[in-house]
């Protein structure tokens, strides 16, 4: 790698994309320079450029899950895995770092994904501090940042087409606490929802239903794993509740995930989990407006569990791995990646994504430069 440094630049909310020169960056102990191979343009980012997310230090470099090869390390440097990293490792990297371990977040409540220190690159780390973003040819990974090697069976484009909605998705199969034979819905065929998908499938799952559009996510539902899927557009919630209750003895769903981010998914998936069911909300990642909910009806009479999900921690990072590294073959990860674009395309990425042309958009910070 150069002494310069390529790197697309978010300058404001709906502002277009620049490309800028970074200098190399001073790597202190315990640090090292990432060469990105592969970033991701996500659902986050176009959050980000509607500037819809609160207290983002603009400018910033996005791109928050990224993978590539350790260029410098300024060692010792250990990874999560326990082994000793080097020069020319192919890795990828916890993007959530400073969690402070010290606060009543971290250590009284253990929900250090709600550590008011934590900050993630890509994402609440500023341009302006260096090379924290994965639109970028090059990544500082500072002291104390959790990398693990990528196993040798999964590729850069295994490892992105998963991104960030497969870290999510551990989490939510957690939270879920999913238990074999369990029927499960996932609201919305994004790539949280299409992983979340494939993690229920191999997790034991029974029955899985999918609701989503356009039809090309739908397909790629199924091919994750889903037995059902109904497309938002062309069915009606009184149709969808109908099936779903011919195809679970007329109960409803064990678990419903609505990761949809829509204020009237929360009001239809309470009307299709089981009486006794739980409710995983992780879609609701910026603020839509309130749902309506009727809460002897759908909450205290349904005897419900409804859980929160936000963000992930490095457990589900490292676990995301070596789930990757099991099935990389036979899950279509790569497929949900659907198209690479270079630094100098992320404005027509940004847009794809917004529409929905495109599930996700992989970004190769080293094509047409
Ligand atoms: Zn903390
Ligand atoms: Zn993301």
């Amino acid at each position: 790698m150069s002494d310069r440094i390529l790197a697309a630049v978010m300058t404001a909310p709906h502002q277009p994309i620049e490309i800028r020169e970074f200098a190399r960056p001073d790597l202190p102990p315990g640090s090292a320079l990432l060469r990105t191979e592969r970033s991701e343009v996500c659902g986050t980012d176009v959050h980000l450029w509607h500037g819809r997310l609160a207290g983002v230090p603009y400018p910033i470099i996005p791109g928050h899950v990224s993978a590539g090869t350790l260029a410098d390390v300024r060692g010792p440097l250990r990874g999560l895995d326990g082994a000793d990293l080097r020069e020319g490792d192919r890795v990828a990297f916890f993007d959530v770092h400073r969690t402070c371990g010290r606060c009543r977040a971290c250590t009284v409540h253990r929900t250090p994904t709600r550590c008011l220190e934590r900050r993630v690159y890509g994402i609440t780390d500023s341009a302006a501090e260096g090379l924290f973003g994965g639109w970028s040819q090059g990544i500082y990974l500072e002291p104390g940042v959790g990398i693990a090697r990528l196993p040798d069976s999964v590729s850069f484009d295994d490892y992105i087409g998963g991104g960030c909605g497969l870290l999510t998705a551990v989490h939510i199969i957690e939270r879920a606490t999913l238990r074999p034979g369990d029927s499960v819905l996932v609201q919305g065929a994004g790539a949280v929802g299409l992983s979340t998908i494939a993690l229920a499938r191999l997790s034991g799952a029974s029955t899985i239903f999918a609701i989503g559009a356009p039809e090309s996510r739908l397909e790629l539902a199924r091919q994750m794993g889903a037995d059902h899927v109904f497309d938002l557009q062309s069915s009606s919630p009184a149709e969808r509740l109908e099936r779903v209750h011919a195809l679970t003895h007329g109960e409803g769903v064990d678990v419903v995930v609505e990761a949809a981010g829509s204020a009237r998914a929360i009001e239809e998936g309470l009307t299709l989990v089981r009486d006794g069911g739980r409710y995983i909300v992780a879609g609701h990642y910026t603020d839509v407006g309130p749902s309506s909910i009727n809460a002897h009806q759908h909450i205290n009479r349904k005897h419900l569990e409804i859980r929160g999900c936000w963000g992930s921690e490095a457990g589900h990072f490292l676990r995301a791995l070596m789930f990757l590294e099991r099935h990389a073959d036979d899950v279509p990860w790569r497929a949900i990646g659907g198209r690479t674009y270079s630094l100098n395309s992320l404005n027509e990425a940004l847009a794809d994504a917004e529409s929905m042309r495109i599930t996700k958009a992989l970004v190769d910070p080293w094509a047409d430069v």
